[in-house]
C-alpha cells in the first residue's frame, strides 16, 4: 500500500489570485516546491486534489485547466517532483456552464476525489495526510480518523482531534511531518534496542 499526501492547489502550493489558469499568472509559493521534495522523500506519493468551480463559472476551460496543471507538473518534474496525478472538480451547482451545473460528490469538502484517488493507488488512508489553506481540504481526516491534517496559514497554531491548524505553510506543514517521522524512528529504535537487550539478559541468565 501507498501512503499519500493530498494537496490542494491554490493558496497551497501556488498563490491564489483566484481562479488562475494561465501558466504565466501561475506562482509558487515560497517553499511550495521544496516541501513536495520532503514529502517525496519521506516516501509518500503526491496527489493533488483541487476544486476548479472556475470551469463551471465559465471563466475558464477544462483545456486551459489541463493545459496549466500540464505546465506545472513540467516545471516540479524538472525539479525532481512527481505529482502522480491531479484530480479536479469542475463542478458548482449554480454554474453557468449546464454541463457543469451539478450537484457531484467530488467538490471538495465531498470525498469523491479521495475516494477515486484510494482506488486508484491503493492508498493506506490511515498513514496519509491532507493538506490545504481551507477546512473543506482536511474533510477527509472527519472520516478517517487516522488520517491527519494539516490546515496552513491560521492566526494561531492549535490541534483538534488528527486535525492541526498551522501559522504557515506546506513548508512548515512538510517540516513537522519529517520531525514527526524522525521522533517515530528514534523511538523505534530505542524499542529495539530494549528488546536485543533483554534478549541478551535473557540469554546470559540461561548460561
Ligand atoms: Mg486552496
Ligand atoms: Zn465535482
Amino acid at each position: 500500500m501507498n501512503k499519500a499526501i493530498f494537496i490542494d492547489r491554490d493558496g497551497t502550493i501556488n498563490v491564489d489570485k483566484g481562479y488562475v489558469y494561465k501558466l504565466n499568472d501561475f506562482e509558487f509559493l515560497p517553499g511550495a516546491r521544496e516541501a513536495l521534495r520532503i514529502f517525496q522523500d519521506l516516501g509518500y506519493i503526491l496527489i493533488i486534489v483541487t476544486n476548479q468551480s472556475g470551469i463551471a463559472r465559465g471563466y475558464f476551460t477544462e483545456g486551459d485547466y489541463l493545459k496549466l496543471d500540464k505546465g506545472m507538473k513540467e516545471d516540479l518534474e524538472l525539479h525532481g517532483i512527481e505529482i502522480k496525478e491531479s484530480f479536479f472538480c469542475p463542478h458548482l451547482p449554480d454554474g453557468k456552464i449546464a454541463k457543469y451545473a451539478i450537484e457531484c460528490d467530488c467538490r471538495k469538502p465531498k470525498l469523491g476525489m479521495y475516494e477515486q484517488a484510494i482506488k486508484k493507488y491503493n492508498i493506506d488512508i490511515n498513514h496519509s495526510i491532507c493538506i490545504g489553506d481551507k477546512e473543506r481540504d482536511v474533510a477527509l481526516c472527519e472520516k478517517y480518523k487516522k488520517a491527519t491534517g494539516y490546515v496552513l496559514y491560521q492566526d494561531e497554531e492549535k490541534q483538534i482531534e488528527n486535525v492541526k491548524y498551522i501559522k504557515g505553510g506546506l513548508l512548515e506543514a512538510a517540516e513537522k511531518v519529517r520531525d514527526n517521522a524522525r521522533l517515530d524512528q528514534t523511538d523505534t529504535g530505542r524499542k529495539s534496542r530494549f528488546i536485543s537487550s533483554v534478549r541478551e539478559w535473557k540469554l546470559y541468565k540461561r548460561t
